[in-house]
């Protein structure tokens, strides 16, 4: 038998998990059809919702034994969800998809076959549309990716999603990355292995909403950078270095008009403006070093990526001993 892990991290998705169960149970069966010696879980991350996500998720496990879940104690973002699942997850091969159906389940019986034969130890999705999206926020998202490509030795995929199908010994190398700095597009792709890639057109969701603002976004973007890049950090001494060159330039330039034209108020103002050049770029370069130091200060820190409040081991417990009394 080999065991196949769906790992779904969960935050505020009453609207779509009925949705989506149906959707996976149905391709569950397809696959277990085709290959007789499949077997299953679900791995639900409740992510601190708080709607009825829990609820779902507690009724769903008492149904149906397939079923696991764990609840965390507050909202830890979809990274730490995602690195829960994979911990908690028992299978030979492990799926990592989100709730709202914009990973569609169609696409796993096409991913075990890439993976199943060891040929591959990754398959995953490529958005090659954006549809659906608002055109600024394609625009950042594109221009991210060219960055990133630029400043990083990592290779981040346009497109490339946490839509991911693994197997065992890929899921164990992600777990050895500790770090509480998680960007999993990083992570997936630092990790290496072979990986397929099957591009797909962007699927809108068919209910709740996305929980990621713009500014979400916009920070999220920005921890990938600091956690898969140093080269902020080179341009801050690039920076510094060309300042110094401008400023001793300018300094000869004035040095050389002082004497022909005699101007004090001239001379008052280009330093005036220097001085004011120079503070800003040394305050932006201090900010680069804050942002890095600040990320080795929480790093440094060991603090547990997520903390469990509930699982379905437990629930399950609780209702067999409150059955008996
Ligand atoms: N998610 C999560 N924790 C969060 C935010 C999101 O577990 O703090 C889950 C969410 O339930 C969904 C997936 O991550 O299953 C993707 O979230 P969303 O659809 O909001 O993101 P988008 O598809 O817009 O990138
Ligand atoms: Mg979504």
């Amino acid at each position: 038998m080999k065991l196949i892990s769906i790992v779904v991290p969960c935050y505020n998705e009453e609207e779509v998990l009925p949705l989506f169960y149906t959707e996976i149970c149905k391709v569950m069966e397809q696959m277990r059809s085709e290959h007789a010696d499949l077997a299953f879980e679900l791995l639900f991350i409740d992510d601190g919702s708080r709607d009825r996500t829990l609820e779902l998720l507690r009724d769903m496990s008492l149904k149906d034994a397939r079923v696991r879940y764990v609840s965390f104690s507050r909202n830890f973002g979809k990274e730490a969800g995602m690195y829960a699942g994979l911990e908690r997850s028992r299978g030979d091969y492990v799926v990592v998809m989100d709730a709202d159906l914009q990973h569609p389940p169609a696409f796993l019986p096409q991913m075990y076959n890439y993976v199943k034969d060891g040929e591959y130890d990754c398959a995953t999705t490529r958005r090659v549309s954006r549809q659906g999206e608002s055109k600024l926020r394609s625009f950042f998202a594109r221009a991210f990716y060219k960055l990133m490509n630029k400043i990083s030795q990592t290779e981040i995929v346009d497109g490339a999603q946490d839509f991911r199908f693994m197997s065992r010994q890929m899921v164990d190398a992600i777990l050895e990355m500790q770090e509480y700095n998680r960007f999993s597009k990083g992570i997936f792709s630092w990790v290496g292995f072979r990986t397929r890639y099957i591009e797909y057109e962007n699927v809108e969701r068919p209910a709740g909403t996305s929980s990621w603002s713009f500014w979400g976004l916009f920070r999220y973007s920005l921890e990938g950078i600091y956690a898969f890049s140093t080269a902020p950090l080179s341009l801050a001494a690039l920076l510094g270095v060309l300042i110094c060159v401008i400023a001793v330039l300018l300094l000869i330039v004035f040095a050389v008009k002082a004497i022909v034209v005699d101007d004090a108020d001239l001379r008052f103002l280009a330093a005036l403006c220097i001085i004011t050049l120079l503070s800003g770029l040394q305050l932006f370069c201090t900010g680069i070093l804050g942002q890095y130091l600040s990320k080795t200060y929480l790093e440094s820190k060991h603090r547990p990526i997520y903390l469990s409040r509930e699982d379905e081991t437990m629930y399950r417990e609780r209702m067999k001993d409150g059955n008996k009394s």
